[in-house]
């Protein structure tokens, strides 16, 4: 089979090579300023690669908080970006184009979990499961990119992250990055090259298939503020609530919502 051609890239910031604190993944402070600089570069890098290596489109969608992160001048001009989030057709997304396959950079790791700065969609849930296991944000974009047969072909993130995507994402290629020394220690040029090379190499991954879990999910989720906060919520929604806990049942499949 021959490597994919159209390629749907999710990029966030906490898993990418310039954010090292949580101070660097908020709003408009120095230190975010340059992990999106850094951020930026990891994108240029592994996108002029994949272009390099034969690829005709790639679609960049910005996925970390405002969805403006990226400065798009140091970023190959071939590539389409993305910012801010769409309410359809798929959700904060948008539309797909035809992407055969998505990647995932600079992800992290699933509320609950030691990841660096793990959490899910919000650092306000201290801890997601669903069916009893924890829920990394992957499963949450490739199950929506699912109807659009988009297969799941690459991620890079903390070492945590990588385990956590691998677990659910039989075949997905990862790349990790190590964060465990500090940024001092850190050679983000070889890391960024590696991450490109890695990238690449997923484009033959014809292993992985659209990723489309069964239902039914039971989710419960933990507030990080506590009993007060799950109270609200669950007012204002009718979720089920007990303590700083809300269960969510869906006794469906996921793509029943779609089709
Ligand atoms: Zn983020």
């Amino acid at each position: 089979m021959s490597p994919y051609t159209r390629i749907l890239i999710i990029a966030d910031l906490e898993g990418s090579s310039g954010c090292w604190s949580y101070t660097a993944s908020a709003f408009l402070t120095d230190e975010w300023c340059q992990a999106c600089l850094e951020m930026s570069r990891d994108l240029n890098r592994v996108v002029s690669a994949l272009f390099d290596a034969g690829v005709k489109t790639i679609t960049i969608k910005d996925f970390h908080r405002s969805g403006y992160n990226m400065f798009p001048e140091l970023i190959d001009s071939r590539a389409a970006l993305i910012s801010g989030y769409r309410r359809g057709p798929i959700f904060g997304i948008g539309n797909p184009q035809d992407a055969e396959a998505v990647m995932f950079l600079g992800m992290h790791a699933a509320s609950g979990s030691d990841g660096f700065l793990a959490h899910t969609l919000t650092s306000r849930i201290a801890r997601l499961e669903v069916n009893h296991r924890l829920l990394a944000e992957i499963e949450l974009f490739a199950a929506s990119l699912a109807p659009w047969k988009i297969r799941p072909i690459f991620f890079s993130g903390c070492p945590v992250a990588c385990k956590q995507a691998a677990a659910v994402i039989e075949n997905i290629n990862c790349f990790p990055i190590d964060k465990s020394r500090g940024p001092e220690n850190f050679d983000s040029s070889t890391w960024r090259s590696a991450l490109a090379q890695a990238a690449v190499k997923s484009l033959a991954n014809h292993k992985t298939i659209p990723y489309e879990p069964a239902g039914p999910f039971n989710a419960t989720l933990t507030m990080r503020e506590g009993k007060a906060a799950a109270a609200r919520l669950a007012r204002r929604w009718k979720f089920e609530q007990a303590g700083a806990q809300i269960r969510i049942q869906a006794p469906i499949c996921s793509n029943c919502i779609w089709n």
